[in-house]
């Protein structure tokens, strides 16, 4: 039997749910999204989710009617239903269905919701004990990555670049300064132990995983620099990772074939992974 899912007002098997042709989501991009991850049939970090998915409806000026409460109840509820004990939920939304134009549809029209659930093994991916190998690329999205837009396509054939090159995943580079990698925030930590991560920008996307990190290490007294670095910082660094709600914190042990440390998961990594687990769990809901 298939999932459940939620569709503009409804929640049905996934064989049920179909949107329009004419979806502004498919014909334009012209559509957001959040994922949050679920532990112990909980939320992680869902304040976060909700703030940014705010953000990215208001860039985009996108009139959307569902309150707070609502979306954490149809979260819920496909959570149960689906019995979604580890795993993610994904939130898409688009401006809604209208004639082909590229001017936003007038009058308005209601905007499609979406939202799926997937089971996924979080805390013991075993992809944790050998760390990904990263190949870096100039970074060719659009200029406001900060917004979370359904606009995936480069990084989509990025990633499946990296893939078929044997390697795991892909940082993007812009004027020779690391942005972010295909679906997750970037961190390097130098031979002396800081842990230095790129500051908030339109050039990368505010993760929540990135956030509630730093506000952890910063806790742990860790030393901490948000700055701009580069492909030769990261071949020199002691240790690398990525992080997103997909993966929480993803060591990085190889960019384009040079190893970062030992070419092995990081000590201050897995420590810092550890850190993270342990404070998200005190505040899933
Ligand atoms: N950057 C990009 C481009 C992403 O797609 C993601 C994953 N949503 C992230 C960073 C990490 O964000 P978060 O920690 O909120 O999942």
């Amino acid at each position: 039997m298939g999932r459940l899912v939620y569709i503009n007002g409804k929640f049905v098997k996934e064989e049920e749910a179909y949107i329009s042709i004419f979806d502004r989501g498919f014909l334009f991009s012209d559509a957001i999204y959040e994922v949050t991850a679920v532990i112990d049939k909980k939320l992680v970090s869902w304040e976060g989710h909700l703030n940014r998915l705010r953000y990215s409806l208001s860039e985009l000026n996108i009139k959307f009617s569902y309150s707070d409460e609502e979306l954490f109840s149809i979260h819920k509820k496909l959570i149960v239903q689906n019995k979604i004990n580890e795993g993610l939920v994904y939130l898409q939304i688009s401006r809604g269905k209208a004639e082909r134009d590229f001017a936003f549809p007038k009058p308005e029209v209601e905007p499609t919701i979406v939202l799926f659930t997937q089971i996924k093994n979080l805390i013991n991916n075993p992809k944790i004990n050998f760390g990904s190998k990263v190949i870096s690329s100039p970074d060719l999205r659009w200029g406001r990555t900060d917004i979370k837009t359904v606009q995936l396509l480069y990084a989509s054939i990025m990633k499946q670049k990296a893939l078929d090159l044997g390697k795991d995943d892909v940082w993007f580079e812009n004027n020779k300064l690391i942005t972010e990698g295909s679906s997750n925030n970037t961190f390097i930590i130098s031979n002396n132990g800081t842990l230095i991560t790129r500051s908030l920008s339109t050039k990368i996307l505010p993760g929540i995983t990135r956030k509630s990190i730093l506000e952890y290490a910063k806790k742990a007294n860790f030393n901490i620099e948000e700055k701009p670095f580069t492909i030769e910082d990261t071949k020199n660094a002691k240790e690398a990772f990525s992080c997103s709600s997909t993966t929480f914190i993803m060591p990085v042990v190889e960019i384009d074939d040079c190893k970062i440390g030992s070419g092995t998961p990081g000590k201050h990594t897995l420590e810092l992974r550890k850190l993270y687990i342990k404070n998200v769990r005190k505040e899933l809901i």
